[in-house]
């Protein structure tokens, strides 16, 4: 029964109660049956169910569910870092901080940013500049880092002004260029900003290596990430990777950036870590920066009564071992590229799907006026539209922003990384039967 006093995003909403998932299908209390296409929020990337993760938690809970962390560590949480060590460079080691969301997990490395170099006696470096249409969290530092207008508007008396650069965003060129012949300007603004500023005053620059919640997996250009790296080498900037969404196999790679050969100082993981089965999120800081704090004050100054429950920790150790014994980076790839095929296809027969963009099992969908691809009016409620009728079908995608982060309108697909080829078919069959649905209601702003 729904009670009327539990806050649910939605007040004037009713949610369907989902009652088991398994796999990648979610069933809800009146016995209708979904295709979870978006892993809930980029997130249940095993699917649902995986009796693997059920028993490693049982065991686990079993032995000892929580200790505090000034007290005691756990043979899981040991493990774990390691296994990310393992997993993220070849060339340096990252040590890890866990915490028990995305939101923690970038206010970590905004504090470890800072704080390395205030062990090397550099008081000034407090700023993290980042780009518009981000998202980096709902708490007040990630909220400052985020450019995303609709999420700041009713706090921005409180939040820092973070974002100061445009993103990659080769579909809507914020200097109406095209790649190669724009010569990357988007990422030269990072320079002007920081000379504007002052790398005196700048700790790091964080990005989403293909933006997600806000940009519906802006993707970009092959040289981008490379031409970032270099600038803030250059000017003594930290880089920090936000792989909250993209990491742990989600676009086809362990981590995303390693589409580009190039790494991050900082990196922050979180969705995927616990693929939804618990909450758990981590920053992994690099040799580099953990060396001044190591050699300092020796305590990273962060942390969550939560951070490194065993429970979690050994959770999110069987989803690591879960993701290399079942080769899920390499389906990822392999279902993408289905995917990716199957959706470009679709183009021709709806005019209003403007650009399909992405990597792996992330894949965005950018929706445009037909004839002049401007951006939907968020009046037009589209996004909301085109979840509502494939939610009724019995899909799930997920609501993403994209235009100018108020007007436009645009979906992740992100199934589970388990999904095969038949669900993936089964998935396009169910996409095609709702936008067929829209496209016989479509706004009449969309029709002329
Ligand atoms: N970073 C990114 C890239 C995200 O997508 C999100 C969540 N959408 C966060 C951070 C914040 O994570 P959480 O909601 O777990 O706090």
């Amino acid at each position: 029964m729904a009670s009327a006093y539990l806050i649910k995003p939605h007040l004037h909403r009713t949610y369907p109660i989902v009652q088991y998932g398994k796999g990648i299908y979610l069933y809800d209390t009146d016995g209708k049956k979904y295709i979870d296409g978006c892993s809930g929020a980029v997130t249940a990337n095993l699917g649902h169910g995986v009796q693997e993760i059920i028993n490693a938690m049982n065991k686990q809970a079993k032995k000892v569910a929580f200790v505090y962390r000034s007290q005691f560590t756990s043979e899981a949480a040991e493990a774990l870092a390691e296994k990310l060590n393992k997993h993220i460079s070849r060339h340096t080691h990252y040590w890890t901080f866990l915490v028990n969301s995305g939101s923690e997990a970038t206010e970590t490395a905004m504090k470890i940013a800072i704080q390395y170099w205030q062990e090397q006696g550099i008081n000034g470096k407090n700023k993290i500049l980042s780009r518009w249409l981000s998202y980096h969290g709902i708490t007040l530092g990630a909220l400052s880092m985020s450019g995303h207008p609709t999420r700041r508007v009713r706090f921005v008396p409180l939040l820092e002004e973070f974002p100061s650069v445009s993103p990659p965003y080769c579909y809507r060129c914020p200097y109406h260029c095209t790649y190669p012949s724009c010569r990357l300007r988007c990422a030269d603004e990072l320079e002007e900003a920081i000379i504007r500023i002052g790398a005196e005053h700048i700790a790091a620059f964080i990005a989403e290596p293909i933006v997600g919640a806000a940009g519906a997996a802006i993707t970009p250009p092959d040289e981008y990430y490379k031409r970032i790296r270099n600038i803030c080498d250059r000017h003594n900037i930290l880089f920090i990777a936000d792989e909250v969404m993209t990491g742990l196999g989600r676009t086809g790679k362990m981590f995303a950036l390693e589409h580009w050969n190039v790494e991050a100082d900082i990196v922050t993981l979180g969705k995927g870590l616990g693929a939804g089965y618990t909450p758990i999120a981590a920053t992994l800081a690099s040799e580099r920066v953990m060396e001044p704090i190591l050699y300092g004050s020796g305590v990273v100054m962060s942390g969550h009564t939560l951070s490194a429950n065993p429970l979690s920790a050994a959770t999110a150790l069987a989803v690591l071992e879960f993701i290399e014994k079942h080769q899920l980076v390499q389906n990822a790839n392999k279902i993408g590229g289905y995917l990716f095929e199957q959706l470009r296809s679709l183009q021709a027969s709806f005019g209003w799907i403007g650009d399909i963009r992405g990597k792996g099992l992330l894949i965005g969908m950018e929706f445009v006026h037909p004839k002049t691809k401007e951006m939907i009016p968020s009046s037009l409620a589209f996004t909301d539209m085109v979840v509502t009728i494939a939610q009724k079908n019995g899909l799930l995608v997920y609501p993403s922003a994209s235009g100018n982060g108020k007007d436009g309108a645009a979906i992740i697909i992100a199934p589970p990384l388990t999904m095969n080829q038949e669900e993936a078919a089964e998935f396009v069959d169910l996409l095609t039967r709702s936008f067929v649905e829209i496209d016989h209601d479509l706004p009449t702003w969309m029709k002329g």
